[in-house]
């Protein structure tokens, strides 16, 4: 048999998630010498992953990434194969007898526990929930949020409680001509939240927001932000910390809030959001539904860039409805596949999977589900990089000789099974029609929520 990686015999390589890990690992493959062919396995009928039920709907720029995805699926050697569950729907096993190697990006598609009393009382969400409620996400579009609540509370200042938050703090005028589910937007239009809380356990220096996302807070059309000005002390640790030139970006942050303590507050808008420091979550209480949160107040211990938050004892209750829980994600585990279950993530060295240290052949990872859920989407481009060239110089080791049927071997699969999977071509037309149902409501796209939906419109 001829070389592999050659046009006789190439690389045939599977993909797990379509998200932007899985088409920055297909791009690095496709981009290489060497010759591959790529399936990417998705779950729903639609790929691009976090960026279409991820990325904020008022956040249109971020989602321009989709146009370079859509280029990676021009390549001939590219092939989506969609609305299938790899574990369920077909095994890691037939994906490693049918491909040289397999590549999981299925990201991080949970949330991480608070651990407090209450966490599951009616009335207490996760923020992917509400993410993906106001993104139109099938998991998610028949939930229910109860926004007849005076006060909203978000736990965590990183930048999903910013979107969290922005969302709740927009007017429906600010929303309507972006790609937000009408179904969400129909509910936010009724909404009677007028104080949105976002809850930091450490101090203003430590918040995660990006300057760019926080700085929003400042330009809404009816939300006034808030920070208290004696919230702006530092202690001489986190002096530190910004004194720091490579923390640039929690300077920016730290000087933004101080902006926003300063703020006289516009009396004409009928919101505000405060974002509030040194304080976490101690209980939730309700009788079957959330009425207030118990918080404690914290305090910083440890040395610069190592502090950690602490209870004082000290706890204040803040009366509520409705609570965000964002706090970060975890992945979840797929069956055949090595999962550290304490981190979320799948064990690997620089993308080659291990289990008990040890290398498993065939298998490799990238993005969140590889390194945890950090950094912006162009940050998977580097990690699904790395991955892709340990794969690359692993090529000797891929070659079993025995004959791999690539998606062949999938389809008849799937086929035999009776699962209906989708294509690009497939996909297009669902994108084609949700465009066009978009179009005279000045929006983007008014995306599809349910899977049979999307399914009929290829039928
Ligand atoms: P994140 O940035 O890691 O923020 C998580 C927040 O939750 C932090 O404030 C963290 O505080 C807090 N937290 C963690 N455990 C907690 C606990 N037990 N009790 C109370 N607070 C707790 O996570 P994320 O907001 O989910 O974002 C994930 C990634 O996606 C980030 O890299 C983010 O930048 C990115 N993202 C980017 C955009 C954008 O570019 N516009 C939008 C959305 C998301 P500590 O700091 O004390 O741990």
């Amino acid at each position: 048999m001829a070389t592999l990686g050659t046009e006789e015999n190439p690389l045939l390589v599977a993909i797990v998630g379509s998200g932007p890990s899985g088409f920055y690992a297909a791009e690095a493959l496709i981009k290489s010498d060497t010759h591959a062919r790529i399936d990417i396995l998705e779950r729903l009928p639609s790929p691009f992953g976090l960026v279409r039920s991820g990325v904020a709907p008022d956040h249109q720029k971020l989602k321009q990434a989709i146009k370079l995805y859509e280029k990676i699926a021009e390549s001939p050697d590219f092939n989506l194969i969609a609305n299938v569950t790899v574990g369920t729907d077909i095994s890691v096993e037939e994906l490693c007898q049918s491909h040289h190697a397999v590549i999981f990006t299925s990201g991080a598609e949970t949330d991480r526990k608070l651990g407090v009393p209450g966490e599951d009382l009616t009335g207490s969400h996760t923020a992917t929930e509400f993410v993906g409620w106001y993104n139109g996400h099938p998991d998610y579009r028949d939930r229910e949020f109860d926004l007849s609540h005076e006060v909203a509370v978000i736990i965590g200042q990183g930048n999903v409680a910013a979107d969290v938050s922005r969302i709740l703090s927009k007017t429906v005028d600010e929303l309507k001509h972006t790609d937000i589910s009408q179904h969400a937007l129909d509910v936010l239009a009724e909404s009677k939240i007028k104080e949105i809380h976002v809850i930091g356990r450490r101090g203003p220096a430590q918040a995660k927001f990006t300057p760019k996302e926080l700085r929003e807070f400042g330009e809404l059309a009816d939300c006034n932000p808030v920070v208290a000005a004696n919230d702006m002390v530092l202690n001489p640790e986190s002096e530190t910390e910004l004194a720091e030139k490579s923390n640039i970006g929690n300077k920016k942050i730290y000087d933004q809030f101080c902006e926003f303590s300063k703020l006289e507050p516009d009396s004409s808008k009928s919101r505000k959001c405060f974002f509030r420091f040194l304080m976490g979550p101690k209980e939730l209480i309700g009788d079957n539904k959330l009425e207030k949160v118990i918080l404690e107040k914290n305090k910083l211990a440890g040395e610069a860039f190592k502090q950690s938050a602490r209870g004082t004892g000290e706890t204040i209750e803040l009366e509520t409805g409705i609570l965000f829980r964002s706090i970060g994600y975890r992945g979840v585990p797929i069956a055949g596949v090595p999962f550290h279950d304490n981190w979320g993530t799948i064990p690997n060295e620089k993308g080659r999977i291990t289990e008990d240290d040890n290398v498993v052949p065939q298998l490799y990872t990238a993005g969140w589900i590889k390194r945890g859920p950090s950094g912006i989407i162009g940050t998977n481009r580097a990690c699904s990089v790395e991955t892709v060239g340990c794969l690359l110089q692993d090529l000797d080791k891929l070659d079993d000789g025995n004959n791999k049927e690539g998606a062949n071997a999938i389809y008849s699969k799937l086929d035999s099974k009776n699962i209906r999977h989708i294509s690009f071509d497939d996909w297009k037309k669902i994108d084609t029609k949700e465009i066009e149902i978009g179009e005279p409501k000045g929006k983007p796209r008014e995306k599809f929520t349910y899977v049979d939906e999307m399914l009929s419109i290829i039928n």
